[in-house]
């Protein structure tokens, strides 16, 4: 019934045509096609208004009763009928496909421009048609182009879930830059608090919900001035007029936020926030800058349990720039010997002998001598500290091979390998190699670990623990009493030490029924009934050590006694035996 014109694919037209010439005036043909090509060849967004009184011009004289158009953005999508239609001109009469124009772009998409007639219009002329088909395919092209525009809105400037992401927040960044407007701009980023939870929660769907109406909540007081992005899961990131602040962080510290079929249900959602003020003499290079900016103070509000809101200053990235340059440093001062181990004695109390030592590392830094607090945290970020431990038990196990090879006294001296450790699960043979590599017998050398955080952990610790009691090397749990340490890990591993943290032992001060001293006593008891070994750390004062001795804990390790010494102070002190 349709004539599909030759040489021109999918163009279909209804064969009434009346062989006449056109009683339409050449001029207003030519003047339709100059204002469709005025308004489709212009950039940037289109004049909407214009272009639907030139469709509706169009339509009233060539007697159509309607036109539209559709878009797909694959053909799977135009084979479900998953498009979109848009109508410009209805009449309310067109029930007659008059003509239909079909392309389809390199990118895949299919565009489509239908134009309908009434049922009993009269036919149109050959010119009519020809100059009809020739708009149609002008407007097209141009519709095509900018529903394409759209897709590549939609999908280049956001995400998956259809938020906007950090491409559109760069976009306004640089726009904002552009208008000289940056200087005084807040910039933040949110990590919500515990969106794991409210999920398990409330359901995974209405999780969704949550975060979109949050989204819009900041969203809506932000407005066109500023925007807020989502970087990924419950991650934002946003910049606005320092005048909205105190409104934008009130919903950031926290608000019940609605959910459920008529929003009936709340639930309190709030975020850990770094803000940054962009100061006057900020250049913007690239949106890396601030991100990277923000993140800093993001990362304190996150690890802060008090501090939702965290402030970036200059001392954030004072210290960030530390955690790189001892990244970078610490393989070559592994390599070059800068890291020493110092001995601390631990003394029998009651002889005051020394009974054995604790290494603990210090990094000499260009002949500054660096405490093991400034490094050692930021070595635990990866497995560096792994190799840090395995090169202090090396240092270790060769001191007390030359005082075994000069015949001199040796005692047992422990060595700190941290909780990283525990995934690796040649642990055990590695630090049995160590030991029997240097030919040191394995009762000289104690292993301190601390508490676990996970279950995963406990099996790992447990299963090494074992492994150096059957090996006849030593353990100890470090730091008892702080931190996650729980009864169970006492119960079911069977350490040889334990080790007691200086915060549960009494300062002089205390009162003999306080709290802590009650404390300190049992938890002595207890370990001496189990049967293990017990050292308190921290002692200090005279004061302590008598604690000790009516405690029946015989060893002790402070500074009443020593500091950590260098490796030569340490033999001389071992030398003249003791205090
Ligand atoms: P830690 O294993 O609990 O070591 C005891 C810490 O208490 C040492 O601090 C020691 O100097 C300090 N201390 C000893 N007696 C007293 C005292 O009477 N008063 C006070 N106020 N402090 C005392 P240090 O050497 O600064 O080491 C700190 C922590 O760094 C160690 O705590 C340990 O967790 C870690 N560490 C040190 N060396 C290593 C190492 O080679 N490997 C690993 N993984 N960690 C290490
Ligand atoms: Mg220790
Ligand atoms: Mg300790």
């Amino acid at each position: 019934m349709y004539e599909k014109r030759e040489g021109i694919m999918d163009v279909y037209i209804y064969p009434q045509v009346k062989d006449e010439p056109s009683k339409i005036p050449a001029e207003k043909t030519a003047d339709y096609l100059k204002r469709l090509v005025d308004i489709t060849h212009s950039t940037g967004t289109y004049d909407r208004e214009k272009y639907v009184q030139l469709i509706h011009d169009i339509c009233e004289t060539y007697n159509i009763a309607k036109g539209e158009s559709g878009f797909y953005q694959n053909l799977l999508m135009e084979k479900k009928n998953e498009g979109e239609w848009f109508c410009d001109y209805d009449n309310g009469k067109g029930d007659v496909l008059m003509i239909k124009h079909r392309i389809q772009t390199n990118s895949g998409a299919i565009i489509i421009g239908a134009l309908y007639v009434e049922k009993d219009a009269e036919p149109l002329t050959k010119e009519d048609i020809d100059n009809l088909f020739l708009m149609l395919r002008v407007l097209t092209g141009f519709i095509s182009r900018f529903r394409l525009q759209a897709v590549v809105e939609r999908m280049g400037f956001h995400d998956e879930s259809d938020y906007p992401n950090f491409r559109s927040f760069a976009r306004k960044l640089f726009m904002i830059n552009e208008q000289k407007k940056l200087p005084g701009m807040i910039a933040v980023h949110l990590d919500l608090h515990n969106f794991g939870i409210i999920n398990q929660k409330i359901g995974r769907r209405n999780g969704d919900i949550v975060i979109r109406n949050y989204f819009n909540m900041i969203k809506n007081v932000i407005g066109d001035d500023g925007c807020v992005s989502r970087l990924g899961g419950d991650k934002f990131i946003a910049i606005f007029p320092r005048n909205i602040m105190d409104e934008v962080l009130g919903i950031l510290s926290g608000v019940p936020v609605c959910y459920g079929e008529h929003g009936e249900h709340k639930v309190e959602v709030s975020a850990a926030v770094g803000v940054y003020e962009i100061p006057n003499s900020f250049v913007l290079n690239s949106p890396g800058d601030i991100m990277d900016t923000i993140m800093l103070a993001s990362h304190e509000a996150k690890k802060s349990s008090e501090n939702a809101v965290v402030y970036y200053d200059e001392s954030m990235r004072l210290k960030k720039d530390r955690l790189m340059m001892i990244h970078n440093k610490f393989y070559e001062s592994l390599k070059n010997g800068n890291f020493l181990a110092y001995y601390q004695p631990k003394v029998d109390v009651n002889t005051k002998q020394i009974v054995g030592a604790e290494a603990l590392c210090r990094w000499n830094d260009n002949g500054r001598i660096v405490p093991p607090i400034e490094f050692i945290p930021i070595l635990e970020q990866n497995t560096e500290i792994c190799d840090l431990d395995f090169y202090m038990l090396d240092c270790v196990c060769r001191d007390i091979r030359r005082r075994l090879d000069a015949g001199k006294e040796v005692v047992r001296v422990s060595v700190n390998f941290s909780r990283k450790h525990l995934v690796d699960v040649e642990l055990l043979e590695n630090i049995l190699k160590v030991i029997d590599d240097n030919d040191v017998p394995h009762k000289y050398i104690e292993i301190e670990l601390t508490e676990t955080t996970t279950d995963v952990e406990f099996r790992d610790l447990k299963r090494i623990v074992y492994g150096l009691k059957d090996s006849g090397v030593f353990t100890a749990v470090d730091d008892f009493g702080i931190g996650y340490s729980s009864l169970n890990l006492i119960r079911e591993i069977p350490w040889d030490v334990l080790k007691i943290d200086r915060c549960f032992l009494p300062l002089d001060e205390d009162d003999e029924n306080s709290i802590t001293n009650i404390m300190f006593n049992h938890v002595i008891s207890m370990a001496l009934d189990i049967g293990m070994e017990c050292v308190v750390e921290g002692v200090e004062t005279i004061k302590q050590v008598e604690l000790l001795k009516d405690n029946y804990c015989d060893i002790a390790q402070g500074f009443y006694f020593d500091k950590p010494l260098p490796f030569e102070e340490f033999e001389k002190r071992l030398d003249s035996k003791g205090y």
